[in-house]
């Protein structure tokens, strides 16, 4: 179904601030006008519970978690940035693995199946996105997606 997808990643972003133990602050770059995308709203839904309660598992005290939307030709680019620990360089692709998971002694710490950005990445791809992480090790990790949009009237004119 279409939805402005403004709204809908806003929902979200709400229920995980309400219902957040950490002390983590959240920023939001949210464009101010409706993006409408065709998508399985709860299949998005479940995406971007895993990329944020990744994003808040690997947060440090006081950290912060940056959430984008921006609009590209055809596309738009969603972000989720955080200042945890981040991924080695050499890993940072193998993420989207399944059952794949950074190192096992901080595995073992967080809990988890390893599952979560393989199925993410499954359900981006069938909705016509992409997905890709950037990570620096200390200073945090962003996870990207794509998704595909519906001009609404009088626009890409
Ligand atoms: P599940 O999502 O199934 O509960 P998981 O969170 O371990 O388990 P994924 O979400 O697929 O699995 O993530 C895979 C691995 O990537 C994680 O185990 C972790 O090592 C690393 N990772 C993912 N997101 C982040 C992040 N924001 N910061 C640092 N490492 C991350
Ligand atoms: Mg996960």
């Amino acid at each position: 179904t279409k939805v402005d997808f403004v709204k809908f990643f806003s929902g979200i972003i709400e229920r995980f601030e309400m219902t957040k133990e950490q002390n983590v602050t959240f920023k939001r770059n949210l464009p101010q006008k409706p993006i409408y995308v065709k998508i399985d709203q709860d299949k998005l839904t479940q995406v971007l519970d895993n990329i944020i309660s990744n994003a808040l598992k690997y947060s440090p005290e006081g950290g912060k978690v940056t959430f984008s939307v921006e609009k590209r030709q055809q596309f738009i680019e969603i972000s989720v940035k955080d200042q945890g620990m981040g991924i080695p360089k050499k890993n940072v692709d193998r993420i989207f693995e399944r059952f794949y998971r950074v190192d096992k002694a901080r595995t073992r710490k967080m809990g988890g199946t390893g599952l979560g950005l393989a199925i993410a990445k499954e359900m981006i791809t069938a909705h016509g996105g992409q997905i890709w992480a950037t990570s620096m090790e200390g200073k945090g990790t962003t996870i990207y997606f794509t998704l595909p949009y519906e001009p609404s009237e009088g626009e890409g004119r």
